[in-house]
């Protein structure tokens, strides 16, 4: 099923061929009737009519954004004032945002009408929605499979026509794994460039949020809307000038050697290839020896900074407190009631990698080797426009098929992991379906603050696939 992009919503609100009471209604009608469990809550019906006012007042007045007006979907660990948020974990179950991101009070400000949170992995971490504590959300293309994660409900809500255009977050591939899943755009755009102030922190120097949409198009104008310097973010950065498009790709050499591929996107991926190199592409295997390290890399710094983020979840400071017998007990009950299985796998390992005596042998040398891993990729992305890989191994995988083998699971992300280490751009672009109907995704890893060449990168695939 195709859905309109943002534009073409956009010019039959202004001129009057609908509005915006229609759309949003329209949108909010189908993610109400869906049973993908795409989203953990849609905002009541008053609510959306508040916001349906104040964008419908803005294009009476002339204030009219791209976004004014559109049904727009948040993943679950953004905070919306007023709006509960759970990072679909039991700790916060009941917990209300007291202020709202930076990236809410932009959107706000465009009158995009936000209709529901999405369904996601706990505290961001998974790759198929199944580590939610309120169920896994399903496939739109194929409801025995996954829609990929963290950010698998925003990715299902978009592919299934639920919103125009979700906000995910990506830490180590959570925006574009299930958005090459679920057959949509997901932009991983550069570290610091979009503010994390209200986003609830997994991996504080990797996290970003971005926007999945149909379209690169829709990506670009969505990201436009809520990217931007931020004094409530200290590692915010401005975001770069146009670079040029040299037309030259990077394939990093023997990525294909190491099997775990599905043929037939395997095969997509070459034959993407040859296209390009028909519309005038020189496409270059490239020696990137440490980009497979990224993801042992990611497994020592991520599990590092999510033990010390995931700390203020006590059962005193913020979230919900368990029973327990004494005072004493407090901290241990509440966590190990509240978080699950991998959540406390990732707590573990991460206070383990920073303990005395294995700081050094561990979370240094991660440290190091990244430093490395991104030298690696600048180097190489002076003489490209972008490092060009499949998104995933392989397309979408079956509910239940990975979760007793975390270590299968991690293997999803090892294309986009290098991107997060680094803190360089990524997009996801729909580059084809399997034979079984499963879609099929190809990213591009640009220099940093260069994703104009990205969108350039991605409108060239939807026009060559
Ligand atoms: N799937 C990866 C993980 O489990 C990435 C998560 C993310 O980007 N938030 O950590």
């Amino acid at each position: 099923m195709e859905y309109p992009t943002i534009e073409q919503l956009h010019n039959k609100i202004v001129s009057g061929e609908t509005t915006i009471k229609d759309v949003v209604q329209e949108y909010y009608d189908r993610a109400q009737a869906s049973d993908l469990n795409a989203f953990r809550e849609l905002y009541s019906a008053e609510d959306v009519a508040a916001q349906v006012a104040v964008a419908e007042a803005m294009l009476k007045n002339g204030t009219a954004t791209m976004l004014t007006g559109l049904p727009i979907a948040i993943k679950d660990n953004i905070l919306f004032a007023g709006h509960v948020v759970s990072g679909s974990s039991k700790m916060l179950e009941h917990y209300t945002a007291s202020y709202d991101a930076t990236v809410i009070e932009k959107l706000k400000a465009q009158g995009a009408v936000i209709i529901g949170r999405t369904n996601m992995d706990e505290f961001a971490m998974g790759s198929s929605t199944e580590n939610s504590a309120y169920g896994v959300t399903k496939n739109p293309h194929d409801t025995s499979k996954v829609p990929g994660g963290s950010s698998g409900g925003s990715a299902a809500a978009v592919a299934a026509g639920l919103c125009v255009a979700a906000l995910g977050s990506d830490t180590g591939g959570s925006i574009r794994q299930p958005a090459a899943f679920c057959g949509i755009v997901g932009l991983l755009p550069t570290y610091g460039t979009v503010s994390r102030h209200g986003l609830m922190a997994m991996g504080s120097s990797l996290d970003v949020i971005g926007p999945m949409t149909h379209t690169v198009a829709d990506a670009e104008v969505f990201y436009n809307a809520f990217k931007g310097e931020d004094k409530y973010d200290g590692t915010s950065v401005a975001t770069g000038e146009a670079h040029s498009l040299k037309k030259r790709l990077a394939i990093p050499k023997g990525i294909f050697n190491g099997g775990g591929f599905d043929p037939e996107l395997e095969k997509n991926f070459h034959d993407i290839v040859t296209k390009l190199q028909a519309e005038g592409f020189t496409i270059d295997e490239v020696e990137l020896p440490h980009f497979a390290d990224s993801l042992a890399v990611y497994y020592i710094l991520m599990p590092a900074e999510v033990s010390s983020n995931l700390a203020r979840l006590d059962g005193i400071r913020y979230g919900d407190r368990a029973e327990s017998a004494s005072i004493n007990d407090v901290y241990g009950d509440t966590r190990g009631a509240l978080f699950g299985l991998e959540v406390r796998r990732r707590i573990l390992l991460g206070t383990y990698v920073l303990s005395h005596g294995y700081y050094d042998a561990y979370y240094n040398k991660a440290i190091a080797l990244r430093a490395t891993i991104r030298k690696e990729l600048e180097a190489v992305l002076e003489n490209y426009d972008a490092i060009f890989t499949p998104t995933t191994p392989t397309p979408a995988f079956s509910i239940g098929e990975k979760v007793n083998d975390p270590v299968s699971m991690y293997l999803s992300d090892l294309f986009t992991v290098p991107a997060n280490i680094a803190q360089h751009p990524g997009l996801s672009v729909p580059s084809g379906k399997s034979s079984a109907g499963l879609p099929f995704g190809v990213q591009f890893i640009g220099a940093r603050s260069g994703e104009s060449v990205l969108f350039e990168l991605g409108k060239t695939i939807e026009n060559v696939r």
